[in-house]
């Protein structure tokens, strides 16, 4: 059983022949594994490795960081492309450019010789106050399913593993190691379960991460519930999960077994040999339980070819200008347009003589200001254009670039937060709504001196606006965009790029209409935090309790205009399996190209339970020329107007009238039209 090899021979072991079916394979190399090369294959050695069995050739699964491009180490050495963070990928609601990052990324993954990138993060964003909103897309389950699945399908293009994370409820920082979530089965299945059972269901993701905080009493690790029941039992998963690092320490090394966690990391505290071993004779656990969490990480690793001559694998590259381009594309299409008062944006080049840049933002790099800079989501860029050398690039020799607002004809004010503690980073939720008060003075004090002046944003999660946004006549949210965000920054303001990105989550007023920030047992709470509000969280929240918010969800300016028109739904009484065809006609009615985001929501006339006043179900990025009209058709089924119910443990669709709207937001709805479920 435990023969060495030599590598002649190990090179005729069936599980060597990638010829042979996967399933194959496996067994074969389970069935050489001792006991305790099982154990030792159950943990992680230093940070981002698994441990190497030599008798058998197994390398080290190699796992990096992070969500935002690959950190291959700590030093810095290593350089890599860095992309805009997820919530800026977000508000391009264009999954093209979700898959086209996951394959970039994945590329630079396989160029610094690792096998899985722990990412993406697909969260809910619960709050504007989680410290890791940056590194989430969104708070509504729709779009956060069809951006997940694009990005996963991306990443494993190239064979590399994506390691979709936090399996589940940890949507805040604090007390994340001990905290108990505590959300009702319907929030679950409706609002928290959705993206990421579609990772598996239609990508096949290969890796789940586990949460740091217990999900209704248990550890996210030791959830056999979550683990074995849904994600293996009921969505068939065939991939392997691994803890987040350290989220073992207060669990159970028999119930994290048999709950399914196959791999702890970053080392073993549970899974030490001598608690395997102590389980194992206590017959905690079986050689069958450890055999099933071992089968799924080889799996991985054949999928990812950890047994495959380079040559039979994609190839890996790294800062290419090509990577650089999707991470500036994002960056263009992420950004924001929040207020455009007498049309002050985009600035003309040839009119403009002296351009005020000021502001905390204006010259900051994101990226390695110390150690971790919003911690697992840092990495090491080989550049950062900033937005000032990006507006220098651009206005070189045109426009007069200055610091004195009231000697320009336009100032730009790059405010914002950065990946600070107790800003927008990992380890601690955000620890102030309201910008910083210097900044705030600033914007009040700068706009008296030039009205002409615009405010930038760069941050990742909703602020307070209330204090200025009425002195100010155009706003931005640029978001953490990248490397490239200067440039991309450049493009918008001057007009060479349209603006066509759109809020993934309502920018509230006031904290306080959070549907999370009810009292502090809805957060932070303290042993248990109390998912109260249920499935009614982002704008499912604001529209049902009519509360208006500074920015709703879906909502996003443009330079040019879109009018709808010509709403049909062709069959108005259905029943069960018929499709739904909904058609419409978009036309850009302004005078230049630009792109809009077309949604689909649906409303539930009349329930035996309560239900949000709309919830999105379809959306579409429709590119326009001048006066170019588009027909968008979109086709729903009876599970877009279902809910889960917790009376029938099951979704279910009630007969009777559901209004489809149609819009270019969540609180702007252009066409309307009614169906009715027959059953
Ligand atoms: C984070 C994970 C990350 C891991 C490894 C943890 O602190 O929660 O998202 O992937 O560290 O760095």
């Amino acid at each position: 059983m435990n023969e060495t090899y030599s590598e002649k021979q190990l090179k005729n072991l069936p599980f060597m022949n990638r010829n042979l079916d996967l399933e194959e394979r496996v067994e074969d190399l389970l069935g050489r594994l001792t006991l305790e090369e099982k154990f030792k294959l159950s943990s992680g050695r230093r940070m981002y490795h698994t441990k190497p069995i030599k008798r058998l050739g197994i390398k080290p699964f190699t796992m990096f960081d992070g969500p935002h491009g690959v950190r291959a180490d700590d030093t810095g050495e290593i350089k890599s492309t860095y992309f805009p963070s997820a919530i800026c990928r977000a508000a391009t609601w264009n999954p093209e450019l979700s898959q086209e990052f996951g394959k970039a990324v994945a590329e630079e993954v396989r160029d610094v010789g690792a096998h899985m990138l722990l990412a993406p993060g697909i969260n809910i964003q619960r709050t504007p106050m989680c410290g890791r909103t940056f590194e989430y897309q969104t708070e509504d389950p729709h779009l956060n399913k069809v951006l997940a699945v694009a990005t996963v399908k991306g990443i494993q293009s190239q064979k590399i593993a994506a390691c979709v994370k936090h399996f589940i409820c940890n949507n805040q920082e604090t007390n994340r190691f001990t905290v108990s979530s505590e959300v009702s089965e319907r929030a679950l299945q409706e609002i928290y379960l959705p993206a990421f059972k579609a990772t598996v269901l239609e990508a096949d993701a290969w890796s789940f991460m586990t949460c740091y905080n217990k999900v209704n009493g248990t550890y996210g690790s030791e959830n056999y519930n979550l683990l074995r029941e849904r994600l293996m039992g009921e969505w068939r998963f065939r991939g392997f999960t691994v803890s987040d690092w350290s989220a073992t320490v207060y669990t159970n090394t028999a119930e994290c077994v048999k709950a399914g966690l196959s791999l702890e990391m970053p080392t073993a505290v549970k899974y030490k040999k001598t608690h395997m071993m102590k389980a194992f004779q206590e017959g905690k656990i079986t050689e069958d339980d450890l055999n099933d969490n071992i089968k799924r990480l080889l799996r991985v690793m054949f999928l990812v070819g950890l047994y495959d001559a380079e040559n039979t694998l994609p190839r890996g590259s790294r800062n290419t200008p090509e990577h650089q381009a999707i991470a500036r594309k994002i960056s263009e299409e992420g950004i924001v347009l929040l207020k455009n008062e007498k049309a002050l944006l985009p600035l003309d080049i040839n009119i403009i003589k002296k351009l005020a840049v000021i502001g905390p933002n204006a010259n900051l790099k994101l990226l390695s200001r110390g150690l971790y800079s919003g911690h697992s989501s840092d990495s090491f860029p080989p550049y950062e254009i900033t937005p000032l050398e990006g507006l220098k690039q651009k206005c070189k020799g045109k426009v007069e670039i200055i610091d004195t607002p009231s000697k320009a004809d336009i100032t730009i004010i790059f405010a914002g937060l950065n990946h600070d503690r107790g800003m927008d980073s990992e380890w601690e939720d955000k620890s102030v709504f309201e910008l910083p008060s210097e900044q705030i003075e600033l914007i009040n004090k700068t706009v008296k001196e030039n009205p002409k002046t615009i405010v930038v944003l760069i941050n990742g999660s909703p602020i307070a606006m209330e204090d200025w946004i009425d002195n100010i006549p155009s706003v931005i949210e640029a978001w953490y965009g990248g490397m490239e965000a200067g440039k991309a920054i450049a493009n918008v303001l001057f007009g060479d790029t349209n603006p066509s990105g759109k809020l993934t989550i309502t920018f509230p007023k006031r904290l306080s209409d959070s549907p999370a920030h009810v009292s502090k047992r809805t957060f932070p709470g303290a042993d248990k935090v109390y998912y109260d509000e249920g499935i009614f969280v982002g704008y499912r929240h604001f529209d049902t309790k009519d509360i208006e918010p500074l920015f709703p969800f879906g909502f996003g300016l443009s330079y040019t205009t879109f009018s709808y028109e010509s709403l049909i739904i062709e069959k108005k009484k259905i029943r069960d399996d018929d499709v739904i065809k909904v058609s419409f006609d978009v036309t850009n009615s302004g005078k230049i190209e630009g792109k809009e985001i077309v949604q689909l929501y649906v409303q539930d006339v009349e329930s035996s339970v309560e239900r949000p006043t709309k919830e999105l179900k379809r959306f579409e990025k429709v590119s326009l020329h001048p006066n170019e009209t588009k027909t968008v058709i979109f086709q729903l089924k009876k599970e877009d107007l279902s809910f889960y119910s917790e009376t029938a443990n099951s979704w279910i669709v009630e007969n009777g009238a559901f209004n489809i709207l149609v819009g270019s937001s969540s609180r702007d709805i252009r066409l309307q039209g009614e169906i009715e479920y027959l059953g």
